[in-house]
C-alpha cells in the first residue's frame, strides 16, 4: 500500500465496481474487489455509454480499446410507431463530441466488460467471494463472505447492485419499487437486417404504452434493441429470464414493418421487471458507502445507470485521494458531490417514462405535434439537460470543489 493510502474493499464486479477498482487503482489506492459470481458477467444486451462516462474512460486510459469495439452514431432518430414518420432529431457523433468533448457511443456489454477487465489485469479480486456482512468500528471495517474467511480495509464500497446487501444492513431491507414497466431485449446479427438500412443512429421510436431504442453495437456486427412496455403482470427482475418471440410480436401489433421485422429475426429475447427506488438523502454509514446501483438505480429511459456509476467510481477515487488520512471526509465529500446529480437523473428518468410510454391517443397526438415543432431547430443546439448530462467533467468538479 502506497504511503499511508486507504485500503479500500469493493462489493461487487459490475461496471461500477470495476471502475471503482480502476479509479482508484490510478490514483495510487489499494483496492480489493469480491464478486459473488464465478465469473464477471454482463448480460448480452447493449449499452450507450455517453460522453460524461468515455471521458472517464478515457482518463482511465481505456479510450482506444472502447473504440475499437464500439460503434458512433450520428444522432438520435425519434420515430412514430406506426408511420415510421421522423419526429426529431439532436445530433451525436462529431458535433456531440466537439461540443461535449467525448464520444458518445453504443458498445455490446459483453466487449464494455472486457475492455474494463484489460484495465483490471489479473490481480486485485477475487471472484466466487459473496460478502454477507460487514462490521466497522473508529479504526476499520472488516467484511465476512459466505466461506466465513475475513478481510479488513478502511473503507467498504457497496457497489453490489439494486439488492445490494451492504445496502440493507446500513439502512434495513427494502424491496426496490415495481416501475410498472418490462424490457424486452435482443440481439440480432446485422446481416439479417442489411435489407432495413437502419443508419447509425440511436432510434427511438415511440408509441401508446411502450416504446423501442435500438441500435449497432459490437463495430457494427450485431443489431441491439430494447424495447419498454407498461405491465402490471409479473415478470422475474433477471437478465436471464427469456421471453418468447412471439410474446414480443404480440407486445408490439401493429407496429412499422421495420420494428416488427427486428424483433422477427431475434434469436432469443430477454424479459425483465423494471426496478427503482426513491432518491437517499446520504448513502454512507461510517466508512461504508454505496456506489451506482446499491446508491441510486433508476429507469432505463436516459441510459445512465451505468454512466452514473462511472461518474461515482471517479469521483470516489478522487475524494479518497484528496484526504487519505481522513476517509470517513472523503466518504462524505463523495456523497455530498454525487447525490443531487444522481437523484436528479432519477427523477429525470421516472419523468422520461411520461413521454415514452403515453396511454392517450390525444396526448401522443399532442406530443408528436411539439416534436415535430422542434424537428428543424438549429442542429447545433442541444436540450438544456443534456447539456448538464453529457457535458459533465468529474475532474473539474472535483477540481472546482476543491478551489
Ligand atoms: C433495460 C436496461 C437498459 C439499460 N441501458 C443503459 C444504458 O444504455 N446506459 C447506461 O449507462 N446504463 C444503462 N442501464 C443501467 C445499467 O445497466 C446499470 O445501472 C448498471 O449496470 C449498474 O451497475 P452496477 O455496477 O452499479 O451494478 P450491477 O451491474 O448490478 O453489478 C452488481 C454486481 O455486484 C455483484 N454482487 C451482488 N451482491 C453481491 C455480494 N453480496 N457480494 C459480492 N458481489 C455481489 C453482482 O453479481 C454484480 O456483479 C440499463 C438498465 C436496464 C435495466
Amino acid at each position: 500500500m502506497p504511503g499511508n493510502n486507504p485500503r479500500v474493499l469493493i462489493a461487487g464486479g459490475g461496471i461500477g465496481g470495476i471502475t471503482a477498482a480502476l479509479a482508484l487503482r490510478q490514483r495510487g489506492i489499494d483496492a480489493r474487489l469480491f464478486e459473488q459470481a464465478d465469473a464477471f458477467r454482463q448480460v448480452g444486451a447493449g449499452i450507450q455509454m455517453s460522453a460524461n462516462a468515455t471521458r472517464i474512460l478515457r482518463a482511465l486510459g481505456l479510450g482506444d480499446a472502447l473504440a475499437r469495439v464500439a460503434v458512433y452514431p450520428e444522432g438520435r432518430d425519434y420515430r412514430a410507431w406506426d408511420t415510421a414518420e421522423q419526429l426529431y432529431w439532436t445530433p451525436l457523433g462529431r458535433q456531440a463530441e466537439t461540443r461535449f468533448g467525448a464520444p458518445y457511443y453504443h458498445v455490446h456489454r459483453a466487449d464494455l466488460l472486457d475492455v474494463l477487465l484489460g484495465g483490471l489485469g489479473t490481480t486485485g479480486f477475487r471472484l466466487k467471494a459473496p460478502i454477507e456482512r460487514f462490521d466497522q468500528d473508529s479504526r476499520g471495517v472488516s467484511i465476512t463472505l459466505a466461506d466465513g474467511t475475513t478481510e479488513a480495509g478502511d473503507v467498504l464500497v457497496g457497489a453490489d447492485g439494486i439488492h445490494s446487501i451492504v445496502r440493507a444492513q446500513m439502512f434495513g431491507r427494502e424491496q426496490p419499487r415495481y416501475t410498472g414497466n418490462v424490457a424486452w431485449r435482443g440481439l440480432v446479427p446485422a446481416e439479417k437486417l442489411t435489407h432495413l438500412d437502419l443508419g447509425r443512429v440511436t432510434g427511438v421510436w415511440m408509441g401508446p404504452n411502450r416504446s423501442i431504442v435500438q441500435y449497432y453495437v459490437a463495430a457494427g456486427r450485431t443489431f441491439n434493441w430494447i424495447g419498454i412496455s407498461r405491465s402490471a403482470g409479473a415478470a422475474r427482475e433477471s437478465w436471464l429470464a427469456e421471453g418468447r418471440i412471439d410474446d414480443a410480436l404480440a407486445e408490439y401489433a401493429g407496429w412499422h414493418p421495420t420494428i416488427r421485422t427486428i424483433i422477427a429475426a431475434t434469436p432469443k429475447v430477454l424479459r425483465q421487471a423494471l426496478y427503482d427506488r426513491e432518491p437517499l438523502a446520504d448513502w454512507r454509514l461510517g466508512r461504508v458507502v454505496l456506489l451506482g446501483d446499491a446508491a441510486h438505480p433508476m429507469m432505463p429511459f436516459y441510459a445512465q445507470g451505468a454512466a452514473q456509476s462511472i461518474e461515482d467510481a471517479y469521483v470516489l477515487a478522487g475524494c479518497l485521494a484528496a484526504t487519505p488520512h481522513d476517509p470517513v471526509a472523503a466518504l462524505e465529500r463523495y456523497v455530498r458531490l454525487r447525490q443531487p446529480r444522481t437523484a436528479w437523473m432519477q427523477a429525470l428518468s421516472r419523468r422520461e417514462e411520461e413521454l415514452y410510454q403515453m396511454t392517450d391517443a390525444a396526448a401522443i397526438a399532442a406530443r408528436n405535434a411539439r416534436l415535430r415543432q422542434n424537428r428543424n431547430a438549429p442542429s447545433s443546439t442541444f436540450p438544456p439537460e443534456q447539456e448538464r448530462l453529457y457535458g459533465y467533467d468529474a475532474e473539474a468538479e472535483l477540481a472546482a470543489d476543491a478551489a
